[in-house]
């Protein structure tokens, strides 16, 4: 459970200022408050940050202007903190009237988010029992995941009217455009394969020389235990990878990736400019420029 959660609020004159806290006795320093923000970037374009403070370490979320901070306890997992952030702040009213109330509930579903999804609990989970048990009876090996890059369509303008559920805003925005409350115009184009309409993208990556597809990568690592960097080939289906300077066990999913190369397995060749195609995510169709830009965007007026 995280010491405390708290607000930093933007305002045009002062720049970021402590808001409130919960509970109220751990308050930020308007210094503190100045670090978490800045952590998001001067632009504030990074949606989580991880700030390390001389009392310990704060993972904050940023919903411009608005900003919210986690205060984690020495013994825990960041990641773990992070995840249930993310899971929490679609629950989180960020233009509340009343903040005091509001940060106490979040704190409180926060905690109740971090024991659902850990420990016993986890396994009373429906999907998770059917899960394990499917594992048990080897109807299921393994959950292997398909890349898929969503070039879906955002409108941030109106997460303040209907909320940030991306797909859900689309398809308001639609509804009021039948109900002749709006009208749509063309407005740049989006990512649409020319073949079944999708918007979904895989990416493969292919050697510049011989256009192969069996490409080893070479990573270039950063060691949480001790903070060296270190070069590692990361072949599919390993769990863990030994760090080269203390030697210890780092499982995949903690790793720090500072850069990678591609090894080329049928001809040798080490390139980091490897030759990059796109495909249709539900057809397959290899999509060249003119897919890439085929759809029209559509921007949203008053109807006249
Ligand atoms: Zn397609
Ligand atoms: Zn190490
Ligand atoms: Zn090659």
């Amino acid at each position: 459970m995280p010491k405390a959660i708290h607000s930093i609020w933007w305002d045009d004159n002062l720049g970021p200022s402590v808001g409130r806290s919960y509970p109220e006795t751990d308050n930020l320093t308007s210094e503190e408050a100045l670090i978490i923000f800045m952590g998001h970037g001067v632009n504030r374009e990074a949606e989580i940050g991880y700030s390390k403070l001389p009392r310990g370490l704060f993972i904050s979320y940023m919903k411009p202007p608005n900003c919210i901070a986690i205060h984690l306890k020495e013994d825990e997992n960041p990641t773990i903190i992070e995840r249930n952030v993310l899971r929490l702040v679609k629950y989180i009213d960020f233009n509340s009237d009343t903040w005091d109330a509001e940060l106490q509930r979040a704190f409180e579903l926060l905690n109740e988010l971090i024991d659902e999804t850990s420990g016993a609990e986890l396994l009373t989970n429906p999907g998770v029992k059917k899960l394990v048990e499917d594992f048990a009876k080897k109807r299921m090996t393994s959950i292997k995941p398909k890349h898929v890059l969503r070039a879906s369509v955002r409108y941030p303008e109106a997460y303040d009217y209907f909320g940030t559920d991306d797909a859900e805003v689309v398809r308001l925005l639609k509804d009021l455009e039948d109900e002749n409350l709006l009208e749509s115009r063309t407005y740049g184009r989006r990512i649409e394969c020319r073949q079944c309409g999708a918007s979904d993208l895989t990416v493969e990556l292919l050697c510049p020389k011989c256009d192969s597809n069996d490409i080893h990568k070479v990573y270039t690592l950063f060691c949480p235990k001790c903070s060296n960097q270190f070069h590692a080939v990361m072949m599919d289906d390993i769990a863990e990878v030994v760090c080269q300077h203390c030697k210890e066990p780092i499982k995949v999913g903690e790793l720090s990736i500072i850069d990678v190369e591609p090894l080329c397995n049928q001809c040798g060749t080490a390139s980091n400019d490897p030759r990059i195609v796109f495909r249709c995510a539900s057809c397959g169709k290899y999509l060249r420029g003119a897919d890439l830009l085929a759809g029209t965007g559509l921007a949203y007026y008053p109807k006249k």
